[in-house]
């Protein structure tokens, strides 16, 4: 255990922290806070802090609506880039119900879940996640616009990127709330950027992605700039995806190398891809949560399309980076910045298990490129698509038994319910694109 309850009291005195946030996430991947008082603490430390879970959409109905948070105590940590005086801090919390019972709604106790499978297995699950993202300027207002006045491109320095030191003080100021940073740059499109969180165990990796957002948007207003998270924010240039590199490990030995393989992979990494692969299509609602991811999913812009895996090229869905040994992972390219990493994390070391247990081989691997493929060689090898849209997606979520039990009948019917609203909303639009086309013509 990282911390003591003394311990976080004796913080909270020493260092005048003044308002303690109790943040959880809720389906959608929203965090979401109480903000209690420093006199407040010895109550949330007793688990006695409550919240009116109907208010949240999708948690709870009226009749239900009492929660509990439960904090972490591990998770405690300052925020550097709130006021220095009067200082305020945050909790991650477990939700639970009056009677005691975990919340089943809450995506933390899903991903805990699987996580206590993997263990009894033996097994922890390590995670890597690449984060791209957007820099915009803001209007007059102070609200956010898609305007950059940046033309920099992939790895470009200074001083054509005029995010650098936006992402420089990002970086810095994760490092300072211990979240570990192995690279940052800059990306393909103009003010599109990357930082990649060092390799951690599942649960710390999502909470950290939690605070990452929430630190980089920070820091970017600070700079003058909106950081953004949305997959797709302009047709025809690349959009953002979050990368997930995963292996797991026995007893703190990496168990995805094996090198008499010829691509170095263990028996036991070939299954994790082929269970990874086999329940992908039901994995992309979560993967892929908004009506805009799916407009990332195209070919031509370095994200997939096609459910394949590749030790080579970058189109796939799964790609195996070269480093070898105690790096051997396998990268899932799909998700993007919009998902929850809880349930994406919970999903996809599910399905990865699911494989171990079940001896599922993946498919032979395509080394081509896939775009250049034709129809009729895509058929022979049983090259199929990822869903296309959010409504298929949501779709193939509900057919898929396997994944709605990792999620729970709560979380699949409230998420699936509004996604399904959120799909109805946007077809019955009249759009720009509509008038221009039919208006003159028809
Ligand atoms: N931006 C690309 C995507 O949408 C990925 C680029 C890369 O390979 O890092 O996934
Ligand atoms: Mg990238
Ligand atoms: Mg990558």
């Amino acid at each position: 255990m990282k911390y003591t309850r003394e311990d976080i009291v004796r913080m909270v005195e020493e260092e005048d922290v003044e308002f303690i946030r109790l943040q959880f996430t809720d389906i959608f991947g929203t965090l979401k806070n109480i903000a209690i008082t420093a006199s407040q603490l010895e109550k949330a430390l007793d688990n006695q802090c409550m919240f009116d879970g109907s208010s949240i959409e999708g948690f709870v109905r009226i009749e239900e609506s009492d929660m509990y948070l439960h904090p972490d105590l591990g998770t405690f940590t300052i925020f550097p880039w709130r006021p220095q005086q009067g200082k305020v801090a945050r909790l991650i919390c477990d939700v639970y119900r009056p009677d005691g019972m975990p919340f089943e709604g809450d995506p933390r106790y899903v991903l805990k879940k699987v996580i206590k499978e993997a263990a009894d297995m033996g097994y922890q699950f390590d995670v890597g996640p690449e984060c791209e993202f957007f820099l915009y300027h803001l209007d007059d207002n102070g609200q956010p616009t898609t305007i950059t006045h940046e033309k920099a491109g992939y790895f470009d320095l200074g001083p054509v990127d005029l995010g650098e030191n936006a992402r420089r003080d990002m970086v810095m100021t994760l490092e300072d709330v211990g979240i570990g940073i192995e690279a940052s740059h800059h990306e393909v499109a103009p003010a599109q950027h990357e930082i990649d969180l060092k390799y951690g165990d599942a649960l710390t990796i999502a909470d950290s992605l939690m605070t990452f957002k929430l630190a980089v948007k920070t820091i970017a207003k600070r700079h003058g700039l909106h950081a953004s998270f949305m997959p797709k924010p302009k047709q025809n240039i690349n959009g953002s995806g979050m990368h997930i590199n995963m292996s797991l490990s026995k007893d703190g030995v990496n168990i995805f190398a094996d090198s008499e393989d010829e691509k170095e992979l263990s028996q036991e990494a070939y299954y994790f891809m082929g269970g990874l692969l086999k329940y992908m299509k039901g994995i992309a609602a979560i993967t892929n949560p908004l009506i805009n991811s799916y407009k990332r999913l195209v070919p031509g812009y370095e994200a997939p399309v096609y459910i394949a895996w590749s030790a080579q090229n970058r189109t796939p869905l799964i790609r195996i980076p070269v480093t070898r040994g105690e790096g051997q992972r396998v990268e899932l390219r799909s998700p993007d910045p919009a998902s929850n990493p809880y349930l994406v994390l919970a999903v996809c070391l599910a399905a990865g298990l699911d494989g171990i247990k079940n001896k599922i081989e993946p498919p032979a691997c395509v080394n081509s490129n896939i775009y250049e493929l034709t129809e009729e060689e895509k058929k022979k090898i049983g090259l199929e698509r990822l869903p296309e849209n959010l409504s298929e997606a949501v779709e193939e979520l509900e057919k898929s038994e396997f994944i709605c039990q990792i999620l729970g009948e709560h979380i699949v019917k409230n998420f699936c319910k509004a996604k399904k609203a959120e799909w109805e909303e946007y077809t019955n639009q009249v759009t720009q694109w509509e008038l221009d086309q039919y208006l003159y013509r028809i």
